[in-house]
Protein backbone atom coordinates (compact mmCIF):
# COMPACT_ATOMS: atom_id res chain seq x y z
CA UNK A 1 0.00 0.00 0.00
CA UNK A 2 2.43 2.21 0.85
CA UNK A 3 4.83 1.76 -2.20
CA UNK A 4 1.87 2.21 -4.17
CA UNK A 5 0.83 5.54 -2.44
CA UNK A 6 4.60 6.54 -3.29
CA UNK A 7 4.64 5.60 -6.63
CA UNK A 8 1.22 7.51 -7.60
CA UNK A 9 2.57 10.44 -5.49
CA UNK A 10 5.86 10.15 -7.42
CA UNK A 11 4.02 10.28 -10.99
CA UNK A 12 1.81 13.12 -10.43
CA UNK A 13 4.01 16.00 -11.42
CA UNK A 14 5.41 14.06 -14.21
CA UNK A 15 2.14 13.78 -15.74
CA UNK A 16 1.13 17.67 -14.99
CA UNK A 17 3.95 18.51 -16.86
CA UNK A 18 3.32 16.07 -20.03
CA UNK A 19 -0.78 16.61 -19.72
CA UNK A 20 0.26 20.93 -19.54
CA UNK A 21 3.18 20.53 -22.56
CA UNK A 22 -0.10 18.30 -24.92
CA UNK A 23 -2.43 20.69 -24.06
CA UNK A 24 -0.22 23.43 -25.39
CA UNK A 25 1.06 21.97 -28.48
CA UNK A 26 -3.08 20.67 -29.45
CA UNK A 27 -3.72 24.40 -29.55
CA UNK A 28 -0.66 25.56 -32.18
CA UNK A 29 -1.68 27.00 -35.19
CA UNK A 30 2.00 25.93 -36.44
CA UNK A 31 1.61 21.98 -35.73
CA UNK A 32 0.98 19.62 -39.17
CA UNK A 33 -2.93 18.85 -39.41
CA UNK A 34 -1.83 15.51 -39.54
CA UNK A 35 -0.48 15.00 -36.45
CA UNK A 36 -3.45 16.59 -34.73
CA UNK A 37 -5.53 13.85 -34.30
CA UNK A 38 -2.82 11.74 -32.43
CA UNK A 39 -2.32 14.90 -30.04
CA UNK A 40 -5.46 14.94 -29.27
CA UNK A 41 -5.41 11.26 -28.63
CA UNK A 42 -2.24 11.70 -25.99
CA UNK A 43 -3.75 14.62 -24.09
CA UNK A 44 -6.97 12.69 -23.54
CA UNK A 45 -4.47 9.50 -22.73
CA UNK A 46 -2.48 11.97 -19.93
CA UNK A 47 -5.49 13.10 -18.77
CA UNK A 48 -6.98 9.30 -17.81
CA UNK A 49 -3.64 8.33 -16.31
CA UNK A 50 -4.15 11.74 -14.22
CA UNK A 51 -7.46 10.66 -13.18
CA UNK A 52 -6.04 6.84 -12.79
CA UNK A 53 -3.36 8.51 -10.44
CA UNK A 54 -5.76 10.42 -8.44
CA UNK A 55 -7.61 7.42 -7.76
CA UNK A 56 -5.34 5.35 -6.49
CA UNK A 57 -3.88 8.10 -3.98
CA UNK A 58 -7.00 8.43 -2.18
CA UNK A 59 -7.62 4.74 -2.49
CA UNK A 60 -4.57 4.14 -0.54
CA UNK A 61 -5.15 7.11 1.84
CA UNK A 62 -8.64 5.21 2.27
CA UNK A 63 -6.83 1.91 2.98
CA UNK A 64 -4.25 2.93 5.27
CA UNK A 65 -6.26 2.99 8.55
CA UNK A 66 -9.53 1.15 8.94
CA UNK A 67 -10.72 4.02 11.35
CA UNK A 68 -13.94 4.80 11.26
CA UNK A 69 -14.93 8.69 10.44
CA UNK A 70 -16.59 10.74 12.74
CA UNK A 71 -16.92 13.31 10.86
CA UNK A 72 -19.26 16.65 11.12
CA UNK A 73 -23.13 16.61 10.40
CA UNK A 74 -23.51 17.27 6.79
CA UNK A 75 -26.52 18.68 4.91
CA UNK A 76 -26.86 16.04 2.10
CA UNK A 77 -29.40 18.14 -0.11
CA UNK A 78 -26.84 21.08 -0.07
CA UNK A 79 -24.04 18.79 -1.35
CA UNK A 80 -26.56 17.02 -3.33
CA UNK A 81 -27.09 20.22 -5.01
CA UNK A 82 -23.64 21.46 -5.28
CA UNK A 83 -22.63 17.97 -7.10
CA UNK A 84 -25.53 18.09 -9.41
CA UNK A 85 -24.21 21.53 -10.80
CA UNK A 86 -21.13 20.36 -10.48
CA UNK A 87 -22.11 17.41 -13.12
CA UNK A 88 -23.97 19.31 -15.71
CA UNK A 89 -21.35 21.99 -16.01
CA UNK A 90 -19.13 18.63 -17.28
CA UNK A 91 -21.70 17.33 -18.96
CA UNK A 92 -23.52 17.74 -21.76
CA UNK A 93 -27.68 18.84 -21.68
CA UNK A 94 -28.58 15.88 -22.68
CA UNK A 95 -29.49 14.47 -19.21
CA UNK A 96 -32.23 15.49 -16.49
CA UNK A 97 -30.68 15.13 -13.56
CA UNK A 98 -33.94 15.40 -10.33
CA UNK A 99 -33.00 15.74 -6.57
CA UNK A 100 -35.42 14.35 -3.81
CA UNK A 101 -34.43 15.66 -0.52
CA UNK A 102 -37.45 13.78 1.62
CA UNK A 103 -35.20 14.29 4.72
CA UNK A 104 -33.77 17.12 6.74
CA UNK A 105 -31.96 14.61 9.11
CA UNK A 106 -28.11 15.54 8.27
CA UNK A 107 -25.36 12.69 7.62
CA UNK A 108 -22.89 12.93 10.29
CA UNK A 109 -19.38 12.28 8.53
CA UNK A 110 -16.05 13.08 6.84
CA UNK A 111 -17.18 15.65 4.01
CA UNK A 112 -14.25 15.44 1.76
CA UNK A 113 -14.88 11.69 1.59
CA UNK A 114 -18.96 11.56 0.99
CA UNK A 115 -18.15 14.10 -1.43
CA UNK A 116 -15.73 12.01 -3.06
CA UNK A 117 -18.07 8.53 -2.95
CA UNK A 118 -21.14 10.33 -3.78
CA UNK A 119 -19.65 12.67 -6.69
CA UNK A 120 -18.41 8.75 -8.00
CA UNK A 121 -22.01 7.34 -7.95
CA UNK A 122 -23.32 10.58 -10.35
CA UNK A 123 -20.84 10.54 -12.13
CA UNK A 124 -21.02 6.93 -12.94
CA UNK A 125 -25.07 7.28 -13.24
CA UNK A 126 -23.62 10.10 -16.31
CA UNK A 127 -20.88 7.79 -18.11
CA UNK A 128 -23.49 4.73 -18.37
CA UNK A 129 -26.64 6.62 -19.51
CA UNK A 130 -27.59 7.34 -23.06
CA UNK A 131 -28.94 11.16 -23.98
CA UNK A 132 -32.06 11.75 -22.82
CA UNK A 133 -32.11 9.57 -20.04
CA UNK A 134 -32.96 10.45 -16.06
CA UNK A 135 -30.47 10.59 -13.23
CA UNK A 136 -32.63 10.81 -9.89
CA UNK A 137 -30.76 11.46 -6.72
CA UNK A 138 -32.69 10.83 -3.54
CA UNK A 139 -32.36 11.13 0.21
CA UNK A 140 -34.50 9.68 2.77
CA UNK A 141 -34.18 8.38 6.58
CA UNK A 142 -36.11 6.37 8.47
CA UNK A 143 -36.16 4.18 11.54
CA UNK A 144 -33.27 2.07 9.62
CA UNK A 145 -31.22 5.51 9.04
CA UNK A 146 -29.66 7.47 6.02
CA UNK A 147 -30.39 6.80 2.55
CA UNK A 148 -29.01 7.72 -0.67
CA UNK A 149 -30.10 6.22 -3.61
CA UNK A 150 -28.80 7.55 -7.27
CA UNK A 151 -30.56 6.03 -9.85
CA UNK A 152 -30.31 6.14 -13.50
CA UNK A 153 -32.36 4.72 -16.66
CA UNK A 154 -28.91 3.66 -18.39
CA UNK A 155 -27.68 0.73 -19.78
CA UNK A 156 -28.13 -1.40 -16.60
CA UNK A 157 -25.32 -4.24 -15.49
CA UNK A 158 -25.75 -7.50 -15.90
CA UNK A 159 -26.80 -9.68 -12.54
CA UNK A 160 -23.59 -11.36 -13.02
CA UNK A 161 -21.09 -8.78 -13.00
CA UNK A 162 -23.00 -7.09 -9.53
CA UNK A 163 -20.90 -8.85 -6.81
CA UNK A 164 -17.84 -7.84 -8.43
CA UNK A 165 -17.97 -4.25 -9.36
CA UNK A 166 -16.81 -2.97 -6.31
CA UNK A 167 -13.76 -4.77 -7.24
CA UNK A 168 -10.13 -2.74 -8.27
CA UNK A 169 -10.18 -2.14 -11.82
CA UNK A 170 -13.05 -4.42 -12.80
CA UNK A 171 -15.41 -3.23 -15.64
CA UNK A 172 -18.41 -4.83 -17.40
CA UNK A 173 -17.22 -3.33 -20.72
CA UNK A 174 -13.47 -2.38 -20.25
CA UNK A 175 -13.80 -0.31 -23.78
CA UNK A 176 -16.71 1.17 -22.85
CA UNK A 177 -14.95 2.29 -19.52
CA UNK A 178 -12.15 3.37 -20.76
CA UNK A 179 -13.86 5.85 -23.61
CA UNK A 180 -15.60 7.72 -20.89
CA UNK A 181 -12.18 8.02 -18.64
CA UNK A 182 -13.00 5.93 -16.08
CA UNK A 183 -10.21 4.99 -13.54
CA UNK A 184 -12.15 1.70 -12.78
CA UNK A 185 -11.47 2.77 -9.09
CA UNK A 186 -14.48 4.85 -8.42
CA UNK A 187 -16.57 1.96 -6.62
CA UNK A 188 -13.88 0.36 -4.83
CA UNK A 189 -13.54 4.29 -3.11
CA UNK A 190 -17.15 4.46 -2.91
CA UNK A 191 -16.77 1.21 -0.76
CA UNK A 192 -14.33 2.37 1.02
CA UNK A 193 -15.36 5.57 2.38
CA UNK A 194 -18.90 3.68 3.16
CA UNK A 195 -17.20 1.04 5.26
CA UNK A 196 -15.41 3.96 7.26
CA UNK A 197 -19.05 5.36 7.80
CA UNK A 198 -20.34 1.99 9.27
CA UNK A 199 -22.68 2.07 6.08
CA UNK A 200 -23.36 0.05 3.15
CA UNK A 201 -23.77 -0.24 -0.69
CA UNK A 202 -26.65 -1.81 -2.67
CA UNK A 203 -26.46 -2.29 -5.85
CA UNK A 204 -29.78 -2.67 -8.21
CA UNK A 205 -29.83 -3.22 -12.13
CA UNK A 206 -31.34 -4.46 -14.97
CA UNK A 207 -29.52 -4.81 -18.41
CA UNK A 208 -31.14 -1.60 -20.97
CA UNK A 209 -33.25 -0.24 -18.44
CA UNK A 210 -31.00 1.30 -15.77
CA UNK A 211 -29.02 0.95 -12.53
CA UNK A 212 -29.73 1.87 -8.72
CA UNK A 213 -26.83 2.10 -6.19
CA UNK A 214 -27.87 3.07 -2.68
CA UNK A 215 -25.88 3.73 0.49
CA UNK A 216 -27.55 2.82 3.73
CA UNK A 217 -26.21 4.53 6.81
CA UNK A 218 -27.09 3.55 9.84
CA UNK A 219 -29.43 5.65 12.70
CA UNK A 220 -26.40 6.58 14.96
CA UNK A 221 -24.88 8.22 11.34
CA UNK A 222 -27.81 11.13 11.64
CA UNK A 223 -28.40 13.89 13.53
CA UNK A 224 -31.87 15.30 13.21
CA UNK A 225 -32.99 18.51 11.46
CA UNK A 226 -32.60 21.79 13.76
CA UNK A 227 -30.06 20.24 16.26
P1 LIG B 1 -15.14 3.09 -14.03
O1 LIG B 1 -14.09 4.12 -13.84
O2 LIG B 1 -14.79 2.06 -15.04
O3 LIG B 1 -16.49 3.68 -14.20
P2 LIG B 1 -16.08 2.16 -11.43
O4 LIG B 1 -15.36 1.45 -10.32
O5 LIG B 1 -16.69 3.48 -11.08
O6 LIG B 1 -15.08 2.28 -12.63
O7 LIG B 1 -17.22 1.19 -11.96
C1 LIG B 1 -16.89 -0.16 -12.29
C2 LIG B 1 -17.75 -0.66 -13.44
O8 LIG B 1 -19.11 -0.77 -13.02
C3 LIG B 1 -17.78 0.27 -14.65
O9 LIG B 1 -16.71 0.02 -15.52
C4 LIG B 1 -19.11 -0.08 -15.30
O10 LIG B 1 -18.96 -1.24 -16.10
C5 LIG B 1 -19.99 -0.45 -14.10
N1 LIG B 1 -20.89 0.65 -13.68
C6 LIG B 1 -20.70 1.50 -12.64
N2 LIG B 1 -21.74 2.35 -12.50
C7 LIG B 1 -22.61 2.04 -13.48
C8 LIG B 1 -23.90 2.55 -13.86
N3 LIG B 1 -24.50 3.56 -13.21
N4 LIG B 1 -24.51 1.95 -14.94
C9 LIG B 1 -23.92 0.93 -15.60
N5 LIG B 1 -22.72 0.40 -15.28
C10 LIG B 1 -22.07 0.95 -14.23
Amino acid sequence: KDFVANASHELRSPLTVISGYLETLSHDERIDPALRTPLLEMRRQSLRMTAIVQDLLELSRLEATDQVAEGEPIDVGELMARLRSDLLVRMPATLEVRLQVDSGARLRGEPAQLHSAFANLLDNAAKYTPAGGIITVRWWSDEQGGHLAVADTGIGIAAEHLPRLTERFYRVDPGRSRASGGSGLGLAIVKHVLQRHGASLQIESEEGRGSTFSCHFPPTRLVAAGR
